[in-house]
This record gives C-alpha cells, structure tokens and sequence, in this order.
C-alpha cells in the first residue's frame, strides 16, 4: 500500500479498505439510513393467513420493482464490466427455498409476514456466518438487503437520507446498503466512504459496478466529518484525506489522470482471449459457490466455471439438501453458463467447511467443535465414500444437470488411487441406475482429481491414469506440505507460494498431465494472483480458474507476456533454493512491465 505523500497532515489521514481503483475528490455529503422497524403479531384465522401470503406476494413484487429499476441506472457497459450485483438480489427474490422457508412460518406457525421474513433471515444469516468464508459472509448484507426492502414494503416505509447533493459530492455513512448505493444520482456523487463495510460485501461491488470509488471500514471518520468539508478517496490505497490542502489536490488529480486510462484499459481486454504475445493460449475460467456468482464471472470475461464448490447447500442448512433441490441448482449453473464448460466439485466438507447437518449419516458426522485435527480428518472425498448415500445422491443430481450443458466431476482431496476407483464404480452405478429410469444425461462426464494433498502430487502419474484431467488445488497443497493452516493468521507469514517444494511439485503434476495427456489446470487462489500466474503458465498449466474479481488483471497480464517469457522466468526460479529468492526474481520480472497490475485488484 503507498502512503500520501508526506506533505500530508498525518492526522487528516484515515485508513479502510479500498473497492477498485479510483480516486475522488469532493464536498461530504453525510447520510443517514432510517433504521427499519418491524410489527410482530399471530394470525388468528385462516383468512388472516391468506391475506398475509397475498400481502407478502405483494411486496415482492414491488420489491422486485425497486430492485429491476435500480439496476437499469447501472449503464450497461459497466454491469458488463464489473458484474450485475442487483441481479443478485432479484435472484434472492426468487429464491423458492428461502421463501418456501418463509411461507411456511406463516402458514404452521401463524406468524405475521414482518416477523416470518425477519425470522427466516436471521436463521440463514447465523447459518452463514458459522462458516469461515469472506464471500459467503458477505452475502449476509445482501440477505439483510433483501429482507429489509421486502420489510419497509411491507409497511410502505423508505430508507430516509438527506436528499441534496453538491456537484461531485462524495458520499459518507456508517454504512449503505447495495441498492442504496445503486439508488444515489451518479451525475452529482463522486464517491462512497462507510465506517462499516468489507471489500468484498455487494454494496461495494456495486459502487465498484456503478464505477464510484469507494473505501469501507473506515473506524471513526464520522465524529471528524461536517457536511461540505472537502474530502479525497483513494480507492486504490484505501484512505481518505480530510481537509487537502492544494498541493494535496494537484497530487491526487494527477494520479486519477493516469488511473482513469489505466482501468479503462484493463477492462478492455477482459473479454479477449488470453493470448500471449506469441500466441499460447491459457484459459481463464471462474470459481463459484454460489449460482448468483455466475454472472459476475461471465460479465469479467470467465470462460465457463473451472470450480464450482458445491459445500455451501449443505453449510446453510438443518437438514442435508435433496436430490431435487442439488439438481435445481447445478441446473441453474450449467444452464446459465453453457455452452461454456462448468467444473462440478463433489463434496469437500470438513476441515473449514463444517456442515450445519451435525451427524448427516452412518458412515460418520463431524466434530461438534474445533479441537479436532478437522484437515486431517474426515474431509472431502473420505466423507463421500464412508456416506455412499449421501455422494450418491450429489452424483445423481450432477448427472441429471449434465444434460443442459458442458458439465465435468471433479473430486477433492484424493490421496490414493482407491479413492478414484471406488467412485467412479460408484458413478457407473448411478449412470446405470438413470439410465433405467430413462432420465435424459449427456453422451460423456468426464472425471477429473484435484492434486491438492502433497501424497497425491508424488503418485500424480497413476492418478493421471484413472482421470480425464487434473487441477491443482494450491490452497491445500501449500497447507499440507508445508505443515500449517491456511486459516490460522499466526502462520500466514510461512504460507509461501514460491517454496521450492511447492513450485517442484507443481512441475511434476503438470509433467505428468503432459505425459498421458490429460488437461492440468490450477484452481488454487495462486491462480488469481499476479505474482504467480506467469509462473503457473511457464510451467504448463493451461487453464486457471479464480474469483471473478481476479479475471481482467491475470488476462491483461497474459496478453503482455510471452509464453517464452513465463518459461525462462520459471527455468530460472526452478534453480533458486528458497521462496525468497524466487519471489524477488518474479518481482522484478514484474516491476518493470506490470507494476500497476501489482495492486490488488478487488
Ligand atoms: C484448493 O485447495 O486450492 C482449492 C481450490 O480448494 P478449496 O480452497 O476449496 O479447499
Ligand atoms: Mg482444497
């Protein structure tokens, strides 16, 4: 992170996280949201219990309304960009389960709707917020979002906020909710500041879709802040200055000037092809938990889905999803994205993907907390094969899904070749199962293995034997051989991409995808960072899958880059004998080329 210039008063400097990459200077204009409140009273007859379905079909409606309108003041060209974050929201609207969940609250337990929505919202919010996961947490805002509009609709209330605007104001709140953000008049707003708020919640990948520069969780601004003090953004460094003086301004005019062409530029290639300059081509794909992902990958440029982790129906919930209700979902996915290819991973529970089901079948549960070793344990593929009735029932609905479109199976933490063989009889079985019961499926699903557990990267040639391909799971890889949890921040400074283990074992893995010529792609977060895409390239991989977010840089950077280049720079890392070394080597390949691509990208 750069720092203002040291002209800059240290205490008119306040620090958050910055959403994307722009820069605004303006007068602040503070808002205040009314907070919603709700009334809560029993049904006491049928009559009432229809009359308060109708009343909350009826505020879906409109709040659909208010969602659809919201999202046409976003420009198109801008939710092609950067992803279509209200559409969410109106896919939360129609979403059957958490309605169904809601209807039925009102039906059985005679709740009133208010109460039944705000009731149903709370369940889901604590399900989701049980799971260590920075994208599914922030999907509780949206929940909240959604709950709160189909609320205030249901008493006819509106958010209240001070409605007159300054030319290039920029707006500061303790926080704002995604269509709040969507709703503000873009032609007078030249920023967004909220004391609350994380990177990657919807409200700020829609400042980041409507093009507002934006820094969140920023503690303590408010009390220093008075309606039109000038206040400068920096999106890209994630502070505000209170106050500039005019040296400070001119600095920071200067720097938007150059930012502005350099993010129209980046965005530009995001939906061309990553082509090196010598024409080696490396597919970009996306990675989803969610099928309200699947926009955003496509609209970043994402050519299908290299990694759909499929965990979270099976986190949010009581009871252990159906097979219906598995196969609604994979349907979406692969219907939405086809004919682009869509990479279904079976199961990886366990570890940090503790399910809410506490003993979901015979074969074995999980441990209530944490004080089992849970990356060694039960995990992944190991729960699927002690809880055939489970995996078979997520086969079964993959399998039903794969006639809509381009559809693989991929399995998590392999370890032995056993593992791969017991489930594809397993799959046979359920293909043979289908078929007699006429249930149409595609021609062929190809069954690949994520090599993410160091045992499996050592026999990668027989596992290549039994696979139709390979992706490689960094993030565990880098865990298992290294010995340290990826979740715990006090090992976090040893969790090194570059370690000579771990780019040796990446080398072997991909040699023997060559060898029996099966795909290797790399789905791990190394695949979404600038510092290792070049190297992963260099070294063969010939597909990375990654968040959204990550999509246009790693294309920008592999379009500016010769597939020779990535060699030599891998050839010569290869030598070096510690992750320090072979990082400043990538770094200064970097420095000279991509520097702007080195800030993160969010
Ligand atoms: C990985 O381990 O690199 C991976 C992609 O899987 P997950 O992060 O879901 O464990
Ligand atoms: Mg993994």
């Amino acid at each position: 992170m750069n720092l203002p210039p040291p002209f800059v008063p240290p205490g008119s400097v306040f620090y958050g996280a910055g959403v994307g990459r722009g820069l605004a200077i303006g007068p602040v204009h503070l808002v205040s949201v009314g907070k919603i409140t709700h009334s809560r009273h029993k049904l006491t007859s049928p009559a009432m219990v229809e009359a308060e379905l109708a009343r909350l079909a009826d505020a879906r409606q409109k709040t659909v309304e208010k969602f659809a309108s919201a999202q046409k003041a976003i420009p198109a060209e801008i939710l092609l960009q950067d992803g279509d974050i209200l559409g969410t929201h109106l896919m939360l609207l129609t979403d059957p389960l958490f309605f169904g969940n809601v209807e039925k609250k009102i039906r059985d337990d005679r709740f009133n709707a208010e109460a039944a929505l705000v009731f149903c919202c709370a369940q889901s919010v604590r399900a989701i917020s049980s799971i260590s996961n920075e994208y599914l947490k922030s999907r509780v805002f949206d929940l909240e979002t959604v709950s709160n509009s189909l609320v205030a609709a249901l008493q006819e209330q509106e958010p209240g906020r001070l409605a007159v605007y300054q030319e290039g104001s920029v707006v500061v709140a303790r926080d704002l909710s995604p269509s709040e953000i969507a709703s503000l008049p873009l032609g007078a707003v030249s920023g967004v500041v909220t004391e609350r708020g994380s990177r990657t919640s919807h409200s700020a990948l829609v400042a980041k879709a409507i093009g507002l520069p934006m820094v969140v969780g920023v503690p303590s601004l408010l009390p220093n802040l008075e309606e039109g003090l000038q206040l400068i953004v920096d999106a890209s460094e994630g502070h505000v200055i209170v106050n500039p003086d005019d040296d400070a301004k001119n600095f920071y005019l200067k720097r938007r000037a150059s930012q502005d062409s350099y993010i129209v530029e980046i965005n530009r290639c995001a939906h061309l092809p990553a082509l090196t300059l010598d024409d080696h081509r490396v597919a970009v794909l996306g990675n989803i938990e969610l099928v309200e992902e699947l926009p955003g990958i496509m609209a970043s440029g994402g050519e299908g889905v290299g990694l759909y982790r499929t965990e979270f129906m099976y986190m949010s919930k009581k009871d252990l999803p159906g097979e219906e209700e598995l196969y609604e979902s994979y349907r979406r996915v692969v219907a939405t994205a086809a004919p682009r290819p869509v990479v279904i991973r079976t199961l990886d529970l366990g570890a940090d993907k503790i399910p809410s089901v506490r003993v979901p079948a015979p074969g074995g549960g999980f441990p209530e907390n944490g004080h089992q070793n849970q990356a060694l344990g039960l995990r992944a593929i190991r729960f699927c094969l002690k809880n055939p009735g489970v995996f078979r029932t997520q086969l079964r609905a993959i399998l039903r899904a794969s006639v809509y479109g381009d559809v693989s199976i991929m399995l998590p933490m392999i370890s032995n070749l056993d593992e791969i063989r017991r489930t594809k009889q397993l799959l046979a079985e359920t293909l043979a199962e289908l078929r007699a019961q006429n249930v149409p499926l595609a021609d062929y699903v190809p069954v690949g293995v994520m090599i993410e557990v160091p045992a499996a990267a050592v026999i990668v040639r027989e596992l290549a034997r039994e696979a139709d391909f390979l992706s490689i799971g960094t993030n565990d890889l880098i865990q298992y051989s290294l010995a340290l949890d990826r979740t715990n921040p006090e090992v976090s400074d040893l969790y090194q991409p570059f370690h000579p283990a771990i780019l040796r074992m990446i080398k072997n893995i991909i040699e023997a995808g060559r060898e029996r010529g099966v795909s290797v792609s790399v789905c791990g977060d190394m695949a979404a960072e600038v510092t290792c895409a070049p190297v992963l390239v260099g070294l063969g991989a010939d597909t990375l899958s990654m968040p959204s977010s990550s999509i246009p840089a790693i294309k920008r950077l592999l379009r500016m880059t010769s597939y020779e280049e990535t060699k030599k720079l891998t050839s010569k890392i290869l030598t070096l004998s510690t992750a320090d070394e072979a990082r400043d080597q990538v770094m200064s390949y970097l420095g000279g080329r991509f520097r702007e691509l080195l800030q993160p990208l969010q």
